[in-house]
């Protein structure tokens, strides 16, 4: 029987191990951590539960393919809820608009709130969706390779490439397509999901932007975590081998091969090795030289707090816009610095799952980007931070939540780097700012035939769906062999 290891139980590797189970393959994950998940974590504390990573859930068709993959339903393990309203944005003019998941709903929402025309945010909408569908074979569901320059897929796509829009901003594009302000910060905050600076990344940015609005945000009933329980769970039934608390130290290369990998457990051989451990650092058994922290996508501080009310004024994804957006990503990305004035997103998973908080209270996830830890005095920047935030949140909603706070917990970049391995704690590997950042990522197929990297630091990119993409190409060339 053909065997693989796989290096990390993140929603790559353990979608990956699903995929070469289901075909047939013995397959052993080792994971350094104490559980499944990576960055999609779980924290419980005094009654509350929170989900510590994403918590924006796009692109379902990719999970139900994974599932179907393995002759299974995905809404056994995962019931999914489609969200009707996906965020709640407040402005730093005090304009709120509710961002409905139907497309010309929100079109008209955002007319009415702010006065940008409807017309504008449904051309927008309907050049996102026809940037998707350019980009997906080309680039999303396939490695760019000078191979495939004469492939089908690309000869009809050559014609369209004027729409990737790669040498123009995603901001400045943005300031051209929209009259208001209110509405170029909505979109431009796109940039943030793959950890990049609106001001300076591509334009092509905004085929995320097609998913959310135009396919829909979704919500696994159980919370984020329960999305990384059902693959685990789903992996344990095809016969996976989990191995926890199991770091990979080494990997072991004979003629050519790699023979095996090391790991504080011991020696493992293996046919095939799947890491998706961060490529961008010292770790990702890739690079000789680590990413510096001017390469990377964007950290996070996050305040996780158990209230003892609840908040009308939120809903399940919050934004509290800053009034000088620029500054923010100037700030992040120049100086490796927090900017005074920072949007902050409120993430409250027990408006919709009642057990994650006891009854009359909330499980706030309260979160500001940040830079890439280049040795920062993170805790005197998170204690900066959370005054400010209260300051702002208690002023936006009108409401005192500090006498509220009965539990508390926070995340630096310094601890997502300890807990899920991201090189300098960076959420997404290296940052999406020039032109063609996108075609410099790290490739799926490793430096040797049988090893192969998944994940958020390689391509195609960061996020639920794409790691779910890195995973299928993989095992596509896995299987191949
Ligand atoms: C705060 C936050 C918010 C986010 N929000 C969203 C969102 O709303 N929507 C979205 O789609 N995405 C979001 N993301 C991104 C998304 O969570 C990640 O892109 C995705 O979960 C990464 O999966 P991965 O397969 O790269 O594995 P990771 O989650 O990076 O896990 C890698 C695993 O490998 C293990 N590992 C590393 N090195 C070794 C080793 N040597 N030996 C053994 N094990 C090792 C680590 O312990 C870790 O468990 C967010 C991320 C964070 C942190």
């Amino acid at each position: 029987m053909k065997n693989a290891l796989i290096i990390g139980a993140g929603v790559s590797g353990l979608a990956t191990a699903i995929r070469l189970a289901a075909a047939g393959w013995a397959v052993e994950v080792h994971e350094a951590a104490e559980g499944p998940g990576g960055k999609m974590g779980s924290l419980e504390q005094d009654g509350f539960r929170w989900d510590t990573g994403p918590s924006l859930f796009t692109w379902p068709a990719l999970a139900e393919e994974l599932f179907h993959s393995a002759g299974r339903s995905l809404s056994e393990y995962i019931p999914l809820r489609r969200l009707s309203l996906i965020t709640r944005y407040r402005f730093a003019d005090g304009t709120l608009v509710d961002a409905p998941s139907e497309a010309e709903a929100f079109a008209t929402a955002l007319e009415r709130q702010c006065g940008e025309p409807v017309r504008n945010t449904l051309n927008y909408l309907d050049d996102c969706r026809r940037l998707f569908e350019l980009t997906r074979p080309v680039f999303l569901e396939h490695p760019p390779g000078i191979g495939r320059i004469f492939s089908k897929d690309y000869l009809q796509a050559y014609p369209h490439l004027y729409r990737l829009r790669a040498w123009t901003s995603l901001h400045r594009h943005h300031a051209r397509v929209f009259h208001t302000p209110q509405a170029m910060q909505l979109f431009d905050r796109y940039a943030t999901y793959s950890g990049s600076n609106p001001y300076s990344a591509p334009a092509t940015l905004r085929v995320i932007a097609h998913l959310e609005h135009n396919e829909g945000a979704y919500f696994p009933e159980q919370g984020m975590y329960g999305f990384a329980r059902g693959l685990y769970r789903l992996g344990q039934e095809l016969g996976v081998s989990y191995h926890f608390n199991s770091r990979a130290l080494r990997l072991v290369e004979r003629s050519g091969r790699i023979a095996g990998v090391e790991t504080t457990r011991g020696y493992r051989e293996a046919g095939v090795v799947v890491s998706s451990a961060d490529v961008s650092g010292p770790e990702g058994f890739s690079r000789k030289d680590p990413l510096p922290p001017e390469r990377l996508s964007s950290s996070a501080i996050i305040f996780f707090l158990g209230l003892n009310k609840s908040y009308p004024g939120l809903d399940l994804h919050n934004m509290f816009f800053s009034a000088d957006y620029q500054n923010e990503f100037r700030q992040m990305f120049s100086e490796l610095n927090l900017a005074p004035d920072m949007s902050i997103y409120v993430f409250v998973s027990s408006k919709l799952v009642p057990s994650d908080a006891p009854p009359g209270h909330e499980n706030w996830f309260v979160m500001v980007n940040a830079p890439p830890d280049a040795g920062q005095d993170w805790g005197r920047l998170a204690a900066e931070s959370r005054e400010r935030i209260l300051d702002k949140l208690e002023q936006s909603l009108g409401q005192p939540i500090r006498p509220h706070i009965v539990s508390e917990a926070r995340l630096l970049p310094t601890d997502l780097a300890t807990t899920s391995g991201a090189w300098r704690g960076a959420l997404y590997g290296p940052n999406g700012n020039r032109a063609m950042s996108a075609f410099h990522r790290h490739p799926v197929q490793g430096r040797r035939k049988n090893l192969f990297h998944t994940g958020g630091s390689v391509h195609p990119g960061g996020g639920i769906p794409l790691c779910l993409l890195s995973a299928r190409i993989a095992t596509a060339k896995i299987l191949s062999l």
